[in-house]
């Protein structure tokens, strides 16, 4: 059968990675799965790669075959597909699927998961828990406390000093974080959340924690329960306005390397706060297997990294980047993490930089109108070298033209020399492409240039 043929092995990987034929299914529809479909079709160990839902340039790239009315958040469905298909790695991009459980029940059925149970994507879940095992296993963070009661909290506050940060315990759509540079702002938020509610159960714990000064930095490592690997350094643009202004967004763009971490730094956060967060996870019986990415601050007085947060997946776009640059087989990285057998795992990297531009609907991130044409993409991805370009939120209209359906629809990539080569090519492509209603930032990597430019100086 066609599950026996996957499970035949050859042996012979040259980087500590058993060479073994395997079907994925990515679970997700966004950029970030795009960029893992691609890297895995591009695994030399890959038959077949399978994305649910997927989204229009998914299909039409070639880099998978969408499974569109695949429910992702029904976990029997998702079984049954990787049984009749030979299923042999399901790849779970987004956290909806993953604070489902989707990730429990494809394990208990003995389908190798890469992503981690509903208990350990606590550590996005839940600021509380995040920040308790970083008390137990002494993990650098800003010190805290939580409250339920509201004058409690803002007793604390007042005992504190501003500025002081203020945070829902859950999942508040990136909105549950309050910088108050005020004591009045911060006890404001803590009615917000816990009098008003505005968070509903989310906020019904508020996290009060000392305001860090400092650079931030993203940090990935892949994690397959007791051992990490890092991934290379990347970040992203938050903001949706040119010099990092505006409301915040899903991400703007995002490049790498990122020349704030350091290899000693990277080799920092290893040691200080991604290893002992792996093995205190298990120690408490809630293995993580997955990717970690931890939000960083570089505080400005010590130089030393302290963890604002988790996040237990991949960031969407700064996978993009990652995955344009990484040249080791995906398909057989992913399966030693869901096997345990991570150690010894070294990735490689294309050496230079690469960079992705988002294009967003007008609007974004408030409301936008869906359905507009976008044109020229197959001309855009031969304009220059090494461009590719990953969709987000586009369909195809009934004379099967790209349409807008999302409110981040496209990530042009780019690879190059060193980063201003990347950034060229990837606003070379911009240019190209024929979105009127479309916007995009136009100082993707301005701080990575501006630090380039200062030590070449
Ligand atoms: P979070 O969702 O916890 O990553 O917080 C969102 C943003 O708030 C971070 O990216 C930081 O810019 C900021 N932030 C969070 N915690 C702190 C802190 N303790 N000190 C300073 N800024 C913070």
């Amino acid at each position: 059968t066609r599950n026996s043929e996957l499970s035949c092995s050859l042996d012979g990987g040259d980087n500590g990675v058993s060479e073994e034929r395997v079907v994925v299914l990515v679970i997700g529809g966004g950029g970030r799965e795009h960029a893992l479909c691609y890297a895995l079709q591009r695994s030399p160990s890959c038959d077949a790669v399978f994305c649910a839902p997927g989204n229009a340039g998914i299909s039409s790239s070639g880099n998978a075959t969408c499974i569109s009315d695949l429910d992702i958040l029904d976990s029997s469905a998702v079984i049954s597909f990787c049984r009749k298909w030979g299923g042999g790695l399901v790849v779970i991009g987004p956290e909806a699927p993953l604070v489902a459980g989707l990730a429990n029940d494809l394990v208990k059925a003995e389908i190798p998961t890469f992503g981690p149970s509903s208990e350990a994507a606590a550590l996005e879940g839940s600021k509380d828990f995040m920040k308790k095992l970083c008390d137990k296993y002494e993990i650098p963070t800003a010190k805290y406390q939580t409250f339920t009661d509201p004058s409690a909290a803002k007793y604390y506050i007042q005992e504190q000093g501003a500025p002081i940060v203020v945070k829902a315990d859950g999942l508040a759509a990136g909105k549950g974080v309050v910088v108050a540079r005020t004591l009045d702002e911060a006890c404001e938020a803590v009615d917000s959340m816990l009098v008003k509610g505005v968070f509903g159960s989310a906020g019904c714990r508020v996290i009060v924690e000392e305001f860090l000064e400092g650079e931030e930095a993203s940090f990935f490592a892949l994690v397959d329960g007791e051992n990490a690997i890092p991934l290379e350094s990347a970040q992203d643009h938050k903001r949706v306005g040119d010099g990092d202004t505006g409301p915040n967004t899903g991400g703007m763009g995002a490049y790498s390397p990122a020349p704030i971490l350091t290899e000693e730094l990277q080799s920092l956060v290893m040691q200080s706060i991604i290893l002992p967060t792996v093995k205190g996870m298990s120690a408490e019986g809630c293995k993580f297997v997955g990717v970690l990415y931890a939000g960083l601050m570089i505080e400005k007085k010590s130089g030393l990294p302290k963890l604002i947060e988790y996040n237990v997946r991949f960031g969407d776009p700064e996978c993009q980047v990652l995955m344009v640059r990484l040249e080791s087989d995906l398909a057989q990285v992913l399966l030693a993490a869901c096997r345990g057998q991570l150690s010894g795992v070294s990735l490689s990297w294309s050496p230079g930089s690469a960079m992705v531009v988002v294009m967003a609907n007008q609007g974004y991130p408030g409301a936008y109108e869906k359905g507009t044409v976008i044109r020229n993409l197959e001309e855009a991805e031969v304009v220059a070298p090494s461009i590719k370009i990953f969709h987000a939120g586009t369909a195809f209209d009934s004379d099967g033209n790209f349409i807008a359906v999302g409110g981040r629809v496209l990530g042009v990539t780019a690879n190059g020399r060193d980063i201003e080569e990347a950034r060229e090519r990837a606003y070379q492509a911009v240019g190209e492409i024929k979105w009127p209603e479309g916007f995009f930032r136009k100082d993707i990597g301005w701080r990575a240039l501006s630090r380039q430019l200062t030590s070449k100086r």
